[in-house]
């Protein structure tokens, strides 16, 4: 086939050789491979979502520029990750090789668009909503550790046997520490190994699709999208916070899947229970089934999860340093990967070896990020008082007054104050009162703990472990 494609890549190459360094043309555009140009669309494929992100933040539009000069029209360029040699290798054997154990391989997912074509002629196609899933989101490449091992197992025996093992199953976890990983990796794997139809949406999509369903008179369609999923994943649920029309389109959606005994995999920011405005029965729904927490990994786990990217991007990079950015970077995997990127391509497009020391300056910011989120919020302080008391943090929000909810709300705020540097009004806020409630609380408290060692006892105790970290 007489495409130019192949003309037009080389003189890009040869243009952007022409303007960058030759360690940064080698490492960032050589590693390019022209997929086709069609349409105005240019498509390009690298090898992974490392090289991906750095290129579309950096190089994208001096690549579109050059493209632009040599095609003489404007081309529109996307990249794409491409699936491993291997699998390519197999799919262009035999046409059974796709039922093959590698079948949970992403690079077998129908909506890659190297992969869409082969596949549709091998196999019928299957049922899949998924062009939103990400197929580099596997469970192969995610690290498991002591902070994740829980959550990861609930979605492997999700994913390996839908509505049999826990409905639902709800994901909850800082940003960053991987739910989104995870709940697509589910999604990836039933829809290649089951055939299942997949319907991943992050929530906020939901509500934009509502919305437009709404006005477009199109309800019908919208339910219908929904409800015949055999598995359901909806991605940030804190999202339906205070949306009280689309908590009950919601809440329908829930139950008729539910009833079908269909998988439902929900994620959030918080536990349920803590997703401020969320109706009760919802609540209860979503804790219905298994409840699980991503906590932030461990400094061997990060120091794993670096080396494995390190190794997707073929980077050296020492022990040492991977050792520093572990254990400087912390409770954010997102960032940690960032990280990374940055210290590569610094060496890369300097020339300079990175020590400790360089390495401290390019990723300043970051650490800087790191320490200013080490202080205590005070959710965490209400979350931490309400674990201790064995009540919840709803209560402690609450106007209620019974003497069991009414002291541990007030040590709450006693300890707000001290262990942070929110003002009163802020501090008022935060517990949906106002300030002289807050001032009125730490006298109370400051009172009792001066005539009641026990109260003094509990009350450093639960600030010991919040300054600690430990909950
Ligand atoms: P969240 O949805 O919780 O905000 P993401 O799933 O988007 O977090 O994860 C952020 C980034 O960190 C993603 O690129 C993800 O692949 C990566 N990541 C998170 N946890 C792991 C892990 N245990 N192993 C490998 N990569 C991880
Ligand atoms: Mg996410």
């Amino acid at each position: 086939m007489e495409n130019p494609i192949k003309e037009v890549w080389h003189g890009v190459c040869a243009l952007l050789a022409d303007r960058l360094s030759t360690d940064v043309f080698d490492r960032w555009i050589a590693i390019i491979q022209p997929v086709a140009l069609d349409d105005a669309i240019l498509r390009l494929s690298v090898s992974n979502d490392f090289y991906l992100s750095w290129l579309e933040e950096n190089y994208l539009p001096m690549i579109e520029e050059a493209v632009t000069s040599i095609h003489g029209e404007p081309v529109e360029i996307r990249i794409e990750v491409r699936p491993r040699e291997v699998d390519r290798e197999q799919k262009a054997g035999a046409s059974s090789a796709h039922n093959s154990a590698n079948s949970e391989s992403a690079a077998n997912l129908p909506s890659n668009p190297n992969t869409a074509k082969s596949t549709r002629r091998r196999k019928p196609a299957p049922k899949t909503e998924t062009r939103k899933l990400n197929p580099r989101y596997t469970f192969d490449n995610f690290i498991v550790g002591s902070s994740n091992e829980f959550a990861h197992a609930a979605c492997w025996a999700v994913a390996r046997e839908p509505a049999r093992a826990y409905n639902p199953l709800f994901l909850y976890g800082r940003v960053g520490l991987g739910k989104t990983h995870l709940i697509q990796a589910l999604g990836n794997h039933a829809a290649n190994s089951h055939q299942a139809t997949v319907v991943y949406m992050s929530c906020e999509e939901f509500v934009n699709e509502y919305i437009e369903a709404l006005s477009n008179k199109e309800l019908v369609n919208f339910r219908k999208k929904y409800r015949t999923a055999d598995i359901l994943l909806i991605d940030d649920v804190h999202f339906l916070s205070g949306k009280d029309a689309l908590q009950e389109e919601f809440f329908h959606t829930f139950n008729a899947l539910f009833d079908a005994r269909k998988q439902i995999v929900l994620t959030s920011d918080r536990p349920a229970s803590e997703i401020k405005d969320l109706e009760e029965r919802l609540v209860n729904r979503f804790e219905w089934g298994l409840v699980t927490e991503l906590e932030p990994p461990n400094v061997e786990t990060r120091e794993a999860i670096l080396r494995r990217k390190a190794n997707e991007m073929e980077a050296e990079i020492s022990d040492e340093l991977l050792n520093f950015m572990a254990e400087h970077i912390r409770s954010n995997v997102r960032r940690l990967e960032g990280a990374l990127v940055r210290a590569v391509s610094y060496a890369s497009i300097t020339g300079i070896t990175l020590t400790p020391e360089i390495l401290e300056k390019l990723l300043r910011d970051a650490i800087d990020v790191e320490n200013q989120e080490a202080i205590i919020t005070l959710q965490q302080i209400q979350r931490q008082v309400a674990d201790y008391y064995d009540i919840r943090v709803s209560d402690i929000l609450s106007k209620r007054r019974p003497a069991s909810i009414a002291f541990p709300r007030q040590v709450a705020m006693y300890i707000c104050r001290q262990l942070t540097s929110h003002s009163l009004p802020d501090i008022g806020n935060a517990f949906e009162k106002n300030h002289a409630t807050v001032l009125h609380a730490c006298r109370m408290i400051e009172n009792k703990m001066k005539d009641d060692a026990s109260i003094r006892r509990t009350v450093d105790t639960l600030m010991n472990k919040l300054k600690s970290g430990r909950r």
